[in-house]
């Protein structure tokens, strides 16, 4: 790697090129050594330059109107002078080639904003590492200059834990009418939303989104208060008539300010780095085990002895260990 290629990079992001930031994301998803290299190179040049936007994570089914919801919002904080960067985490296109998030033609305003920049799903082998490489992502807006990061995932329950660890505020879109079942939302789900959005609150909708409203807030209540003490929210919206787009603005900044005050912003933000440093060590020790053939053959010999009750799983995971540090040597 070359000096000049280096700090050709940091320097272009810096300024904000928007080509070059797309190019650092690109060898942050990189399965090649060297680029993943240089990329932690470069992100690690600009951690002082990040951290100071405002990262938001959005969940929901599919058909809630995610898409619809973001394009609108986005545009609306593009209008109050806010730079906007859109991530998407999508579990499924890591079990298979299709995608629920990756067509192109969500978002059609914010894709031609030249405040905003959208990026597709990362790739990667797992959720753990699609996880890590959209927190890299991030990292990189921010250096860029974005001032809201929005990560978006479909709601079909294996990707919003992994979201709701990488950002500040997790909003939780939800249809009114629809079971709670129907829509494939856990509980556990919406215990960590900071803010419910009931969407598509118009025409003959909007009867329906109200009550919907009420009830939900009637049964956030009964959920205890969540570790930063916030007592989340629940409002309707139009993503087509643009209405609770600048309430949900609201509500987010109001809930900086709370967690600012209390102290909780940061010391949650150091929690979730620390928790991502034990991921990487976990993700990157199976990627290790998973790289060596030797090692892996091992570990598919290991399972079948666990499965038939012939090895100790504990002991086995000591031993595949062991050789990691003898392959690395
Ligand atoms: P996603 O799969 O969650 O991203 O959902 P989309 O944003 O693609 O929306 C799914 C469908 O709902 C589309 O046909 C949208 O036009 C429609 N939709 C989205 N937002 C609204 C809204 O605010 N009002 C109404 N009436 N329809 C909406």
């Amino acid at each position: 790697m070359l000096e000049r290629d280096f700090n050709a990079y940091v320097n272009a992001i810096l300024s904000g090129n928007r080509v070059v930031l797309a190019q650092a994301i690109t060898l942050a998803e990189s399965q090649r050594r060297e680029d993943i290299t240089l990329a932690h190179q470069i992100i690690s040049q600009l951690l002082p330059h990040t951290g100071k936007s405002v990262r938001i994570g959005i969940t929901g089914v599919p058909g809630v109107g995610k898409s619809t919801f973001i394009d609108t919002f986005g545009t609306y904080l593009t209008r109050q002078s806010k730079k906007v960067a859109v991530l998407a985490v999508d579990p499924s296109s890591t079990k298979t080639k299709g995608s629920i998030l990756g067509d192109k033609t969500r978002m059609e305003n914010l894709a031609k904003n030249p405040h905003a920049f959208i990026r597709p799903t990362a790739t990667g082998t797992a959720l753990g590492g699609v996880a890590d490489r959209t927190r890299e992502a991030m990292l990189l807006c921010e250096a860029a200059g974005f001032d809201v990061i929005i990560v978006e995932t479909v709601g079909v329950g294996q990707s919003e834990t992994a979201v709701r660890s990488m950002v500040d505020f997790f909003l939780l879109l939800m249809l009114a009418g629809a079971g709670d079942e129907l829509q494939g939302i856990k509980k556990g789900i919406m215990e960590m939303a900071d803010a419910l959005v009931i969407t598509k609150a118009d025409g003959e909708n909007i009867k329906a989104a109200t009550l919907a409203r009420a009830n939900y807030q009637h049964a956030l209540h009964l959920v205890s208060v969540s570790d930063s003490g916030w007592k989340p929210k629940v409002l309707t919206s139009s993503a087509l008539e643009n209405t609770g787009v600048a309430e949900t603005w609201k509500i987010i900044t109001d809930y900086v300010q709370f967690v600012e005050a209390s102290g909780y912003f940061q010391e949650n933000r150091h929690l979730q780095n620390r928790n991502w440093l034990y991921e990487s060590i976990q993700t990157q020790l199976l990627k290790t085990i998973e790289q060596s053939e030797k090692i892996r053959n091992n570990l598919e010999r290991f399972e079948k002895e666990i499965a038939s009750g012939l090895r100790l799983p504990s002991e086995a995971a000591r031993q595949l260990i062991n050789e990691v540090f003898q392959h690395s040597i």
